[in-house]
């Protein structure tokens, strides 16, 4: 089951947040801790906690996610880039509303490694 709005984080942003851009249901935010130099997120408005569940979307929706994923890359300016979504506790899940980040230019690598909890070295 969604978890009620009132007590996601992303729900709260999606509501009252930064936007760097928005439409149709979604929304782009600066990820707080970027482990790249253009590090966004994409929420849908619509909690689910996870992309395990995307069987909750309808067909169209799930299909204007991927393009607004697109569009915020390159509203971003960004022409290369990585699409990258953490699925679940193991997958290095750390926020249970479903996002997409979109990551350009020059990684952290340091913050890099620790998110994909990967020695180095
Ligand atoms: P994940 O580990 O895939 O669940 O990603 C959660 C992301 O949310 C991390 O990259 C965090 O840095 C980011 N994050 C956590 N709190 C905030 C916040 N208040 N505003 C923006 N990004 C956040
Ligand atoms: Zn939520």
């Amino acid at each position: 089951m969604p978890s009620p709005p009132e007590s996601c984080l992303f729900c709260r942003l999606v509501a009252e947040g930064d936007h760097v851009h928005a439409a149709d249901g979604f929304v782009a935010i600066r990820d707080i801790n970027p482990i790249a130099e253009t590090h966004i997120l994409v929420l849908p408005e619509r909690h689910i906690d996870t992309f395990r569940d995307i069987d909750a979307f309808p067909d169209q929706e799930a299909g204007g996610m991927l393009r607004f994923v697109a569009d915020t890359a390159k509203a971003a300016g960004l022409a290369d880039y990585r699409v990258l979504v953490n699925v679940g506790e193991g997958g290095g899940q750390t926020v249970f509303h479903l996002h997409w980040h979109v990551l350009g230019g020059r990684f952290d690598t340091g913050k890099l490694a620790r998110a994909l909890e990967v020695e180095t070295g």
